[in-house]
């Protein structure tokens, strides 16, 4: 059986430019541990187009960790090569595995440029082409002649991408497809094919590029010695690139991989049926469940709780799902905007850390706080709501979904970890109570509510039955 697995997603995108981060994964590797966290995500480590501005999706140069003077300088935003190593190593000396974040289709900040023959497509509809071919000036060729041929030698250049978004002799912007490529069918289909996203989109069909990428990704699992990777896009990415790619990358190594993607999408039939057509065991973040709470959050006590689970993938597929509450893209003025009101948080904390399926992620910005600032208000919430999953959230699920407020469950416990079990019980409006029964372990004994929200103890009887209660808008956690 062993202890309950949570992830950290270990930054945020306002955190500052100032190269530090890998460091502070470092010192806080124990910390992590001892709260509960086995997996890290961290974010991407290769340089980006904007130096050390760069978050890292605008990605220039995969084999560039911090090593090399590119884009302005030798580290990326978050630090030094050797420092990114120290930082996974002290996170494997505390039993923490780690994930790295894979961006493969798109990138930014090409050395020089080219002429290509394109056309133009519309923005709403990319099927459609605006324009008759003509030739534009095209910023696609990356030759990376700070790195100097060490580790690849593969250069980059327009016949390795679809398209661009500039074109530097007409000084335009739109969407220029190449002449000769099309865009791949087996994307999303929003705005007609999501094949294109931003910067350069890169050609996955491409033999070169397939084989230069699975070169690298073995380069890095073996540099790195990671644990598994989180998929940046996917529904930009024709389906079966990323199977091919997890095989090459399962078959190089003895570890059990572990992957992970990102296909943002609120429809569960879509992620399913992602996941059905995947011969390979990928996860996927739960983002219809991060919709759910956006909604209840924003419901002012209108959302009826009890379909908070609807549609979601850790209702449909829990073995595949990967649950959270926010990440650096749902933050304020980021790209996909809807983060969770403050109110609702400890309420979807809950609902993801100490239920029985899904494997949960705790967003940095949550835990720390925003802007390099560690002033979360939510930390020593979140902390204690970690460590009881760690300790306590374990046994059969029973749940209490009976009221369209107030909605609480059980964990009756097991014997592999002492003292466990829990109730918790929510409310997003008034507060209330229920009659619950927690199962033999917690029977004849009396509940405390490590929250603080409820200062009274519940006393189970010996059957079991006792009556458990929460205040309005909150969260009550009762354990032994
Ligand atoms: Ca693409």
């Amino acid at each position: 059986m062993g202890n309950n697995k949570t992830m950290m997603q270990y930054f945020e995108w306002y955190y500052p430019d100032n190269c530090t981060l890998w460091h502070k994964v470092k010192k806080e590797a124990q910390n992590l541990r001892n709260i509960g966290v086995n997996m890290v995500w961290l974010p991407p480590a290769y340089k980006g187009a904007a130096g050390i501005h760069d978050v890292g999706y605008g990605v220039y140069d995969l084999y560039d960790l911090g090593e090399f003077d590119q884009k302005g300088t030798v580290p990326t935003k978050y630090g030094l090569k050797d420092q990114y190593l120290e930082a996974i190593e002290a996170l494997h000396r505390n039993d923490i595995q780690v994930l790295a974040d894979v961006v493969f289709n798109q990138k930014m900040g090409a050395d020089e440029t080219e002429e290509v023959i394109a056309q133009e497509v519309d923005m709403n509809d990319r099927n459609i082409a605006k324009t008759d071919p003509y030739p534009i000036i095209a910023w696609t060729k990356f030759n990376f002649y700070g790195r100097n041929n060490k580790y690849s030698d593969f250069k980059w250049n327009w016949k390795h991408f679809h398209g661009v978004d500039w074109d530097d002799k007409g000084r335009k912007n739109s969407i220029f497809k190449f002449y000769g490529k099309e865009w791949d069918k087996d994307v999303d289909t929003e705005n007609g094919n999501f094949d294109y996203l931003m910067g350069i989109d890169v050609d996955l069909n491409n033999v070169d590029v397939a084989e230069e990428l699975e070169r690298w990704g073995k380069w890095y699992l073996d540099l790195c010695q990671l644990d598994g990777f989180r998929l940046d896009a996917i529904k930009h990415v024709r389906e079966g690139f990323f199977q091919n790619w997890i095989d090459k990358m399962e078959k190089s190594t003895e570890k059990d991989l572990f992957f992970v993607g990102e296909y943002w999408n609120g429809d569960i039939n879509v992620l399913q049926n992602y996941i059905n057509n995947c011969e390979k065991n990928i996860s996927l973040f739960d983002v219809p469940l991060h919709y759910n709470f956006f909604h209840a959050s924003n419901s002012n006590g209108f959302y009826d709780m009890r379909t908070i689970f609807d549609g979601t993938l850790v209702q449909t597929s829990p073995e595949n799902a990967v649950t959270f509450v926010d990440n650096h893209d749902t933050q304020y003025g980021q790209a996909l905007q809807s983060e969770i009101q403050e109110w609702f948080k400890p309420h979807a904390y809950s609902l993801i850390l100490l239920r029985e399926a899904g494997l949960p992620c705790v967003f940095f910005g949550d835990y720390y706080g925003r802007n390099g600032n560690e002033d979360s208000t939510l930390r020593g919430f979140l902390t204690l709501l970690m460590q009881t999953r760690k300790s306590y959230a374990y046994g059969e699920q029973v749940d209490y979904f009976d009221d369209e407020h107030v909605i609480a469950w059980v964990r009756q416990g097991d014997k592999e970890h002492k003292d466990s079990g829990l109730v918790v019980i929510m409310s997003n409006a008034e507060g209330g109570s229920k009659e619950i029964n927690v199962g033999p372990n917690l029977a004849n004994c009396v509940l405390r509510d490590i929250t603080g929200n409820m200062s009274e103890n519940v006393y189970v009887d010996k059957d079991g039955n006792g009556i458990f209660y929460c205040g309005d808008g909150s969260v009550s956690i009762w354990t032994k």
